[in-house]
């Protein structure tokens, strides 16, 4: 064998990871895709790789040298698996299977287990930043064990992005810790581009900006705290001119948002761990109700009588800053709150402030906001919620009246903001001193037994609904 790495699988993804793999100092890289007509046409476009192109699975694997690395990058689900028992069957102890692709993480904690029985390495990774940056420096968000990262670590570092002088990846945790934060980092994309899109419909619908106007809005924003990739793509998105109309594209885009099921994931999760990340939640409801246009036809018909954008203060579109600011520290601070739930039910020890890193550059969410964060676990390790975090809970107290104007305004002007009116909904529901949660404990006691808890004492308590009405202390229900 002659190649130290090795990638399965060349599509756009394989492709430009294979060649920013070879374009670094000391790897040789083989390339091995199912359909042999892709290899050819990489190798033949890009000689400057020096990639060793095996025809067969055969040949690839003896072309490797010990530990075998090969990273697969391949339609998820049964793609996967059908590499993975290629290889695993031509592998020896020791050798290390990477899949790159977008796998759901209990596939992944399946795949460790199983492979770590025959003796192998499984290594789930997370990679972000698309086609871009898988070819010129991905965030690597790998899990798997502490020997397959010793080998693959600094081959992963050598190809990641880089944020002030360190390499965008860690080892996150073992068997699945790597994708399951990649699907709450997709999540988290879901939530930011939700809040930034109602920040746009606010200020165009009920602040009356152009387009054009809302370009330099936009750019102006990147400057500041907003800083961030997406924010950036939204400026650019937002100048852009349909060639056929001559208006800007974003009128003639079809207003029905797509996903690829990472978002449902994420929510899913984090139901089963009942952690709220209402954020994301919204986002991913906001694209499902986008994407019902006979039910918006229907109701478009039916509601006639549209409220009429209500006056806006002169601060508006500073107002909508603060709001998307304050929005969007709330859908962070859950989807982190999901991570720490994810660790602990799956037993994995993740380092918040290193995730926290790892996203400052070369994947979607990379931004500014970042830094701000590794500085908060960097202070408390244990922080209960990133929202009481110094510089965030100023950050957020400062925004607060212009965010609760901006929910206000939305609601009067029938313009819907589910991100920002659910963020501070969150916000509020944790800052209260008393929550109705009461009221339904003693619904549930009424109608199933449920029993409750009393604020003035220990104990179990049932109230006698159907007999006298008098209070029993009880051994706590298992309902
Ligand atoms: P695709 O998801 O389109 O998958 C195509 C590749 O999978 C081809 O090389 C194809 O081989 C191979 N393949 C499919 N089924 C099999 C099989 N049964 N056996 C062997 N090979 C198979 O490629 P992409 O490059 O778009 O994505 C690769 C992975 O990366 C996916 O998991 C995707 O989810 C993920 N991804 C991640 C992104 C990110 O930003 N992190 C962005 C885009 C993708 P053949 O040529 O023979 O058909």
């Amino acid at each position: 064998g002659r190649a130290n790495i090795g990638v399965v699988g060349l599509a756009v993804m394989g492709s430009n990871l294979a060649r920013n793999l070879a374009s670094r100092e000391g790897n040789t890289v083989a390339v091995y895709n199912r359909t042999y007509a892709r290899t050819e046409e990489l190798v033949t476009e890009h000689p400057e790789a020096g990639f060793l192109a095996s025809e067969t699975i055969d040949d690839f694997v003896a072309t490797l040298t010990k530990p075998r690395t090969a990273i697969i990058m391949v339609q998820a689900g049964k793609g996967t698996d059908a590499v993975i028992e290629q290889l695993a069957e031509r592998f020896e102890p020791g050798d290390i299977i990477v899949d790159g692709g977008n796998a759901n993480f209990n596939d992944t904690i399946r795949r460790e287990r199983e492979l770590r029985e025959r003796g192998l390495n499984f290594v789930g990774t997370g990679i972000s930043g698309g086609e871009e940056g898988a070819l010129n420096g991905p965030s690597i968000m790998p899990g798997g064990s502490a020997e397959a990262w010793e080998t693959l670590g600094p081959i992963l570092k050598s190809i990641a992005a880089v944020a002030e002088g360190e390499p965008c990846v860690t080892h996150v945790g073992t068997d699945g810790a790597g994708h399951f934060v990649k699907m709450v980092h997709n999540g988290i994309e879901y939530a930011d581009m939700q809040l930034i899109a109602e920040a746009y419909d606010l200020l165009r619908r009920v602040g009356g900006l152009s387009v054009e106007q809302l370009v330099d809005v936009f750019k102006d924003w990147n400057t500041g705290d907003l800083e961030s990739y997406l924010i950036e793509i939204t400026a650019e998105v937002l100048a852009q001119k349909d060639a056929e109309t001559g208006s800007p594209l974003v009128d003639v885009i079809l207003d029905e948002a797509g996903s690829k099921g990472t978002g449902v994931w994420t929510v899913q999760n984090a139901l089963g761990l009942g952690i709220p990340v209402s954020g994301i939640g919204e986002a991913v409801f906001a694209r499902a109700v986008s994407s019902k246009p006979a039910q918006r036809g229907a109701m478009r018909a039916s509601v006639t009588n549209r409220p009429k954008p209500p006056e806006v203060p002169d601060t508006f579109v500073d107002d909508v800053r603060a709001a998307l600011y304050a929005s969007k520290v709330v859908a962070y601070a859950q989807g982190f709150d999901l991570i720490v739930a994810g660790a602990k039910e799956y037993g994995w020890d993740i380092d918040l402030g290193a995730l926290a890193k790892i996203w400052r550059a070369g994947c979607i969410i990379r931004a500014r906001f970042l830094n701000r964060i590794v500085d908060a676990y960097a202070t408390e390790p244990d922080l209960e919620t990133l929202l009481v975090d110094p510089y965030f809970a100023d950050a957020v107290a400062s925004g607060e009246e212009a965010w609760r104007r901006v929910v206000g305004i939305a609601a009067a002007s029938g313009v819907p903001a589910p991100g920002f009116s659910s963020a501070l909904a969150y916000f509020d529901s944790l800052a209260a001193d008393r929550l109705p949660a009461a009221l339904i404990q003693g619904q549930r006691d009424f109608f199933g037994a449920h029993t409750y808890k009393r604020v003035d004492k220990d104990g179990t308590f049932h109230t006698l609904w159907s007999d006298d009405r008098s209070e029993i202390a009880t051994t706590p229900s298992t309902h």
